[in-house]
């Protein structure tokens, strides 16, 4: 047997309590962000039948196609895949637990997804996502109102240089006729078009507008477009959109190579992107899709969801100079001696008792090397108690950033430290 060190996957990374630190701050701000639009959280698990993903995202694209984890049970056969997205999932919950019965949903979710994508910055195996669903909403008042949730979400992490794209792809029958202009065109230039694209040509040509192969990007670009197509409802909703958006001024670019690379969007679709990240630009996107619901087995109804990419925003949070999150600790606890060593254990729930925040220092030591542990704490206060201390009923509270140390009576500890703390 060899005695390797065992590796995480590749392309799974292990966040380390440093890191950490920031994953919270960011859940905190962003639960109070979702609180204040009143959408509420759901859960659903990592793992689905594969058939969930597939009729969902289309079996015609990357995510389906070359992306999935996807196994048979071994002790059953069933064919299941860890959840690529979540919009699929967060339907499927809602669908089967009636959610959607005569009331329309604000749902939220936050976890781990998996693509198999060759890993790079910003583009792992595993990655989280923040997922934003709005079930049974025609908008486009709902469509504006997710953009201006993002911008909201963008200030209040204080990022600056995201902007919006936006575009929209109409309903089925301006797509039918797109698809059938594209299957046109892009037979014309076969010659240019890599084997994904040949392959996609006839069952899915919109993928090829999503491509980012650069030897195909000219052709792309010349490509027919699908705004000359769009029905006028699909038009109203898109301009009643983007007024929204002025209203609030919220700055735009209209995209129309704009695609996204699942199959289930129509109407509104956006990105937000920075060109901060290198390749890995996107740090959310979204749009609506009214044909999802139905498509998974409910009685039709509209919708509209969008999902941001943990790992990215974080990144870019970093590339801002974002400040390290505040101290999580208040006290460390030094303590030598044997009746010193009880009294601290009680002292420590006295502390937490009021509130605070306490390591109690265990394994022994000198007070010197304590003290060492209780600075790499980053605790603002120790308190020392030795058995000295215990005879006399007195600690010594010692601030660690500066400040003279004074000795307090056991029962003056907790107030002491609050008060200091707010002050
Ligand atoms: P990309 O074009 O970068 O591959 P996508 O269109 O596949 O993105 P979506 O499925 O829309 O991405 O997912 C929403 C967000 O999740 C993305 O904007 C991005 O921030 C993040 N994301 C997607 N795939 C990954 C990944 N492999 N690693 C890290 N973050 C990802
Ligand atoms: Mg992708």
């Amino acid at each position: 047997m060899s005695n390797e060190t065992l590796q995480a996957v590749r392309g799974m990374n292990d966040i380390l309590p440093d890191e950490a630190e920031r994953w919270l701050w960011f859940e905190d701000t962003v639960r109070g962000w979702l609180d204040s639009y009143g959408y509420r959280n759901i859960r659903m698990p990592l793992l689905e039948p594969t058939a969930l993903f597939k009729r969902a995202i289309g079996e015609v694209t990357d995510i389906v196609e070359k992306e999935m984890y996807s196994f048979a049970d071994s002790l059953n056969g069933d064919q299941l895949t860890l959840r690529p997205e979540g919009t699929a999932s967060c339907v499927r919950a809602a669908l089967q637990h009636n959610l959607l019965y005569n009331a329309p949903q604000r749902l939220y979710y936050s976890g781990a997804m998996f693509r198999h994508e060759r890993p790079q910055k910003g583009r792992y195996r595993q990655f989280h996502q923040i997922g934003v669903e709005a079930l049974g909403f025609a908008g486009p008042d709902i469509d504006a109102e997710q953009i201006l949730m993002c911008a909201r979400l963008w200030r209040q992490l204080g990022l600056r240089d995201i902007t919006l794209q936006l575009n929209t792809l109409g309903d089925a029958a301006a797509r039918q006729r797109h698809r059938a202009k594209l299957i046109n065109y892009f037979e014309q230039h076969s010659s240019v078009l890599d084997a994904d694209a040949t392959r996609r040509l006839h069952s899915n040509p919109l993928r090829i507008l999503d491509s980012k192969n650069p030897a195909m990007q000219q052709v792309i670009a010349a490509a027919p477009g699908l705004m000359d197509e769009l029905e006028q409802d699909a038009l109203t909703h898109f301009d009643a959109v983007q007024q929204i958006l002025r209203r609030h001024e919220i700055a735009f670019e209209i995209s129309p190579r704009l695609v996204r690379g699942l199959d289930y969007y129509n109407r509104t679709v956006f990105e937000w992107t920075t060109t901060r990240l290198g390749a890995q630009g996107t740090v959310c996107a979204g749009g609506r899709y009214d044909g999802l619901i139905e498509q998974i087995g409910g009685q039709s109804a509209p919708a509209c969801g969008f999902a941001m990419g943990i790992e990215r925003l974080l990144a870019l949070m970093q590339e801002d100079g974002m400040a390290s999150p505040a101290a999580t600790l208040d006290v460390y606890l030094v303590h030598q001696g044997e009746q010193a060593g009880v009294m601290a254990g009680k002292i420590a729930e006295q502390l937490r008792d009021a509130g605070l925040r306490v390591v109690l220092h265990c394994g022994g030591g000198s007070f010197k090397s304590q003290m060492k542990k209780a600075d790499a704490s980053r605790a603002p206060y120790a308190v020392i108690i030795g058995d000295n201390e215990v005879q006399a009923g007195m600690a010594t509270l010692k601030p660690l950033h500066g400040g003279e140390q004074v000795q307090l009576a056991f029962g003056e500890l907790p107030g002491k430290i609050n008060q200091l703390l707010k002050g």
